[in-house]
């Protein structure tokens, strides 16, 4: 190992199954601390990477440290993302495997930067071929685009990615990237209507204003002397972030656009749905002496109708009324000047959420194929989706997230279980028992058919009537109250549980306890559009793909079953990011933050998953060449077989039977002591 055993104690291990107390929350926790500390951001845990936010730039991804990990194994050199991205681009190369690295975290920990240097790592180290040469660019280029319009500054991090993002490469047989594809999941639309104080709306919105020329601002009806005066970007009071240029930025989306073979009228009509959603932002209502409502503004809505080319009386009508099916008539009836306010911001919200699938549908035709010769041999996917989220008051965002990562964790025991059995017969070794948690029990309380959460909530949601928020709830309690990680204010007893409030139900996730707030679950589930305001948004953006308005919950449960069967047929890798403190800061490492998301990363259940066998495994050839030193029969070359050589060494080490396993090619070795020992002789 080069950071050498011996240095141990000051650098900590690099691998955490190398750890003596492997269950030890407060060893791991140490163990990350000392090498945070030494600028070590990367640590695995077997083939995990864990990835410490820095927060600061390190001299560690030039392209000499690139040609440093190609082709080099896992233990042989410090831990490092391009080691990681190396060893998958290996299988994808030599056994034609499909990979995907998943990478979670919580905001702010590093995700989308470790997406972007894995990608680095692929457009700079794979061969080329001359007529693909402008897929790399193409690859790169669709990061900024989409950051333009999917990310925003959060309190959290000033670069956030408000959407979840699975991409594959897609590598010929001589290992060139020869294409991409994007999936994207659900887009936090309500920012696009309100934004939390110190927060703001998607990075597009400042970089038109900011940057965009005259004449397209005239043309677009929109004003840069004083951005206040939008009302959709003024909620968090943050038009400026010290750390963002949006004027640079607008210069990289708008080369972007160029390389990806975005033309200037395409890039219009993008523009044209942005300013149009500022414009509807800024469209008032009152109400008349009969209590009816209309619109008291003029020009906002004239600019709407101008720019996504609908008949402004329909749109004001659509605004203010709503058409309803009953009896197979159509009826239109008054909204009030509330429900007005709200079908003005689903109105934004849906335009915005649907030309955000169109801009990732146009990414795709642009990294699909150019030359229909050419096939792909195998693909590449990386995930880059939020982590567990645990918040004061967690609602249905929270709810889908937490959901995702339950699933991902499932995938996670059921993948590695596997490899490790895979490994152990291909080894012929016998498979042992592995104790852990399976959370196949709470993914089945959310999404089973007719008895899960979304099946309640989606039934819920179609019952005419007096369906709200609470019988929701009253629902959840009636059908899964005796589950044993179902949770309500009401105890079997008859007594209240304080912890969880009236207008809450709690999940014990696999990663600890989150109490949901029903508010809004059933509006946000049905994804509120009247009928008119549908038919809106058909008439105005004609080749925009629209996606159907069913209940989101469930539409959010097939894509991720979808994205499930993807993850499945690929070989996964995993990177998990920690962010270490909450000032953004170099240098700053919180243990009580740290802790929290060890914990609801599920870190110490991976460790546990994977040391359940052996610790530690290692090629009979490497093994022999490292140690053969400390045994006369092995050095200076052991001429036998490789597996001889091995067990004379061993029996020369005086490794007990209980310590170590010779598989056929491999050497498994149980308790990180062992190696250790073994080590520490070398230096001697
Ligand atoms: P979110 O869930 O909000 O999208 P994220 O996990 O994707 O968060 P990033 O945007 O990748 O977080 O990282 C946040 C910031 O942390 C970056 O803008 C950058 O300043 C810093 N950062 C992350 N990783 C690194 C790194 N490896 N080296 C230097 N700085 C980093
Ligand atoms: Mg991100």
């Amino acid at each position: 190992m080069e950071s050498g055993l011996s240095a141990r104690d000051r650098v900590g291990v690099q691998d955490f199954l190398l750890l003596d107390n492997y269950t030890s929350e407060a060893a791991f926790i140490e163990n990350l601390r000392r090498r945070y500390k030494e600028n070590l951001i990367y640590t695995y845990i077997g083939s995990v990477l864990v990835s410490v936010n820095p927060y600061r730039e390190l001299e560690i991804y030039s392209k000499q440290h690139m040609e440093r990990y190609r082709g080099v194994n896992f233990y042989e050199i410090s831990p490092h993302i391009y080691a990681l991205a190396d060893n998958s681009y290996r299988a994808v190369r030599t056994e034609r495997k499909d990979q995907c690295i998943l990478i979670s975290g919580e905001s702010g920990a590093g995700k989308t930067e470790a997406s972007k240097k894995v990608l680095q790592y692929y457009t700079t180290m794979c061969p080329t071929r001359n007529n693909t040469q402008s897929i790399r660019e193409r690859l790169l280029q669709s990061t900024p685009v989409l950051e333009a319009f999917g990310n925003a500054k959060t309190l959290r991090n000033d670069n956030s990615s408000r959407f979840g993002k699975y991409m594959d490469v897609q590598f010929d047989y001589k290992g060139a990237p020869i294409g991409g594809h994007i999936l994207n999941y659900l887009l936090e639309k309500s920012r696009v209507v309100h934004q939390n104080h110190g927060e703001r709306n998607f990075h597009i919105f400042y970089q038109l204003l900011e940057s965009g020329d005259g004449a397209l601002l005239k043309r677009l009806g929109l004003d840069r002397t004083n951005p206040q005066q939008y009302h959709y970007l003024v909620k968090g009071n943050c038009p400026r972030v010290s750390s963002i240029s949006d004027k640079n930025s607008w210069k990289v989306v708008s080369k972007a656009f160029t390389v990806i073979g975005f033309n200037e009228e395409e890039v219009e009509e993008l523009l044209k749905v942005v300013a149009s959603v500022l414009h509807l932002g800024n469209t008032q209502f009152g109400e008349d002496e009969y209590g009816e409502t209309h619109l008291t503004t003029e020009m906002p809505i004239k600019y709407v109708s101008e720019l996504l080319g609908v008949e402004g009386s329909y749109l004001s009508e659509a605004l203010t009324h709503k058409k309803i099916v009953a009896k197979g008539e159509e009826m239109i009836g008054p909204l009030s000047l509330e429900q007005a306010v709200s079908a003005r911001d689903a109105l934004a919200k849906a335009i915005y959420g649907r030309t955000f699938t169109w801009l990732v549908q146009k990414i795709n035709q642009s990294l699909a194929f150019q030359v229909s010769a050419l096939k792909c041999s195998s693909v590449i996917g990386l995930l880059d989706i939020y982590g567990f989220e645990v918040f004061q008051n967690n609602s249905f965002e929270q709810f889908c997230i937490n959901y995702c990562n339950e699933k991902l964790q499932q995938l996670f025991i059921e993948l590695t279980l596997k490899s490790e059995q895979e490994e152990y017969e291909a080894e012929g070794i016998g498979w042992e028992t592995v104790e852990y948690f399976n959370n196949k029990i709470i993914c089945d309380l959310v999404e089973e058919k007719f008895k899960g959460i979304i099946a309640i909530l989606d039934e819920e949601c179609l019952r005419p009537g007096d369906a709200c928020d609470l019988t929701f709830l009253e629902k959840l309690e009636d059908r899964l109250g005796g589950h044993a990680h179902f949770v309500t204010h009401k105890l079997a007893n008859g007594k209240i549980r304080k912890a969880v409030g009236r207008e809450e139900f709690r999940l014990l996730h696999y990663a600890g306890e989150v109490n949901y707030n029903i508010n809004g679950f059933l509006d946000k589930n049905n994804d509120l559009l009247y009928r008119n305001l549908k038919e809106v948004i058909m008439m105005m953006i004609e080749g925009f793909t629209l996606l159907s308005c069913g209940q989101a919950a469930t539409q959010f449960k097939l894509s991720l079953a979808k994205l499930m069967d993807i993850l499945m047929s690929k070989q996964p890798s995993y990177i998990r990011c920690i962010k270490p403190n909450d000032a953004k800061q170099p240098g700053r490492f919180e243990e009580v933050l740290v802790r929290h998301q060890v914990k609801y990363l599920g870190l110490m259940e991976n460790l546990r998953v994977r040391r359940a066998g052996f610790a530690y495994r290692r090629s009979f050839e490497a093994f022999l060449q490292r140690y053969k030193p400390l045994c006369p029969d092995t050095w200076p070359n052991w001429q036998g077989k490789l597996s001889d050589g091995v067990s004379t060494l061993v029996k020369h080490l005086d490794y007990k039977a209980e310590e170590y396993k010779l598989g056929r090619s491999k050497i498994f070795i149980r308790f990180p002591k062992t190696l250790f020992l073994t080590e520490d002789a070398l230096e001697l």
